[in-house]
């Protein structure tokens, strides 16, 4: 199934733990993976304990690795002002694989899974979960 999320874009930060909990468990698989992915070269998915000081040191260390008024190839070539946040996308990915057994999805119990929005302008975000049994 898919759903989508509305982003401000900048490292917007949205936990979607419980779009994915619900998809995840709708098909009712005591055992298996759920796979989830989301659409575009600008976004990426992880985990973190979704509390404001977690997240804002992850977006600070973005800022570190790729900062958003660095010079970037992709710009030069584009005009779009948005390399830093195809850089971050690629170093952060697109998806995560999480194991389904006894029909829960085994996040931990301060483990939330977030989408990252590196873009340079709100956007509209598709994310695809995919859920395969595994006995
Ligand atoms: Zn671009």
């Amino acid at each position: 199934m898919t759903f989508d999320v509305s982003s401000q874009g900048f490292t917007d930060v949205i936990d979607i733990t419980q779009q994915i909990r619900e998809a995840a468990t709708r098909r009712k698989v005591a055992d298996g993976v759920a796979h989830v992915f989301v659409e575009g070269s600008t976004a990426a998915l992880s985990t973190i304990e979704f509390e404001p000081g977690a997240v804002r040191d992850l977006r600070e260390a973005l800022e570190r690795i790729a900062p958003m008024d660095s010079q970037y190839h992709h710009n030069e070539a584009w005009g779009d002002g948005n390399g830093y946040a195809h850089l971050r996308a690629a170093l952060m990915k697109p998806s995560l694989s999480i194991p389904i057994s006894a029909g829960k999805l085994r996040l931990g119990t301060w483990q939330q899974v977030i989408l990252l929005d590196f873009d340079n302008r709100p956007r509209r975000r598709t994310v695809h979960v995919q859920v395969t049994a595994t006995v």
